[in-house]
């Protein structure tokens, strides 16, 4: 059983969170495991990414965080609040208020029926930020220049599809700046978006975040960007939190072979980056996973206790941590170094408790 010492000043906690969902009918049904027991704790004015490839659980997270479904197993905590334990309706406005999410595809995330305008608007209005028309109209007004979206008159009044990929970006994040949340889940916001206007809408994020001292969850399958923005990095594979770190380290001394592995297919202009790292190719097994590493069929250092025991997690330096067993101890402690993760101040993002 892992001890869990959650990160007291963290604003979102994450606590043995798994999801699974049944699929297949009949008389044997089997079950996806689409996350499996994750713990980590998001703390104020702080980024975090999380890194993995398609189907590995980072939008699942995001989605289990605001609400959109439930999880299978465990808790979520805000502000040290049991969110899953509280009255449904009016903790989930409140909370909706906090916690807000801005999704991958700024043109599906807006109606094309409504003007940019009607967008801010509602959540103004459900959430009590505005009353009457003129408070309305400048509440929006002042949400389309904090996101520079100029003139404010002329941008609320046209349609979606009168603005670029990246003024609908923009104006996704306004909307969810609307309710005045202290945390946004980013959903893969720039993956969509023009190679050169995605530093830009990155840069407004990281302004809101001081400004505004809002913390962000950076979901992303770009390492390079969750370098650029994100103080820690967390590396997902298969719905398990494999590795955290800064993220400054994490890209120059990746512990975990997957993580060498994203490292090894971004480009290097210096060419300091090793490349001779060959993994097989191949995706995890998800619905009735073998026992041990998921990451096991791929690995160029598979060993046999690796198909036999999951790793557990073996504490590499004050906030940097890893699930290898490569990297020995811990693997069957399940409560490596906790004492000193949750020493590493406030604002960390530790991993608090990761049950195997
Ligand atoms: Fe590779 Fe084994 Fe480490 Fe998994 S536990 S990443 S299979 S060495």
């Amino acid at each position: 059983m892992t001890t869990i010492n959650l990160e007291s000043q963290a604003i979102l906690e994450a606590k043995g969170l798994g999801k699974y969902f049944q699929v297949g009918g009949g008389f044997r049904p089997k079950r996806l495991r689409a996350l499996h027991e994750v713990s980590f704790a998001l703390g104020q004015r702080q980024v975090v990414a999380l890194v993995g490839e398609s189907g590995s659980g980072k939008s699942t997270i995001a989605r289990l965080l605001v609400r959109l479904m439930e999880p299978s197993s465990g808790k979520i905590f805000f502000r040290g609040r049991d969110i899953l334990q509280e009255e449904p309706r009016t903790a989930s406005l409140a909370y909706r208020a906090q916690v807000q999410m801005i999704f991958q595809d700024p043109f599906g995330s807006l109606n094309p029926v409504h003007t940019i305008g009607n967008h801010l608007e509602r959540p103004l209005l459900l959430h009590g930020k505005a009353k009457g028309d003129a408070e309305l109209r400048d509440r929006v007004h002042e949400l389309l220049e904090t996101v520079e979206l100029k003139p404010a008159a002329e941008i609320a009044s046209r349609y979606p599809h009168q603005l670029s990929g990246g003024q609908r970006q923009r104006v996704a994040i306004a909307r969810a700046l609307a309710p005045g949340p202290s945390v946004i889940l980013a959903d893969e916001p720039i993956s969509m978006l023009d190679v050169s206007i995605r530093v830009g809408v990155l840069n407004l994020m990281e302004r809101l975040k001081e400004e505004r001292g809002i913390s962000y969850l950076y979901i992303t399958h770009d390492i390079a960007s969750a370098r650029y923005f994100a103080d820690r990095t967390m590396v997902m594979y298969a719905g398990h939190i494999v590795e955290g770190a800064p993220s400054e380290e994490l890209m120059h001394r990746p512990a975990h072979p997957y993580t060498q592995l994203l490292l090894s297919a971004v480009p290097d202009p210096n060419g300091s980056m090793k490349s001779e790292l060959r993994a097989k190719s191949g995706a995890p097994k998800l619905i009735d996973p073998p026992p041990g590493c998921p990451f096991a069929d791929r690995c160029p250092s598979v060993m046999k206790v690796c198909r036999q025991e999951m790793p557990g997690t073996t504490q590499l330096e004050q906030n940097r941590w890893v699930r290898c067993h490569l990297f020995g101890q811990g693997a069957e402690s399940g409560t490596v170094g906790l004492q000193g993760m949750s020493a590493a101040g406030p604002g960390s993002v530790l991993p608090v408790g990761v049950a195997s």
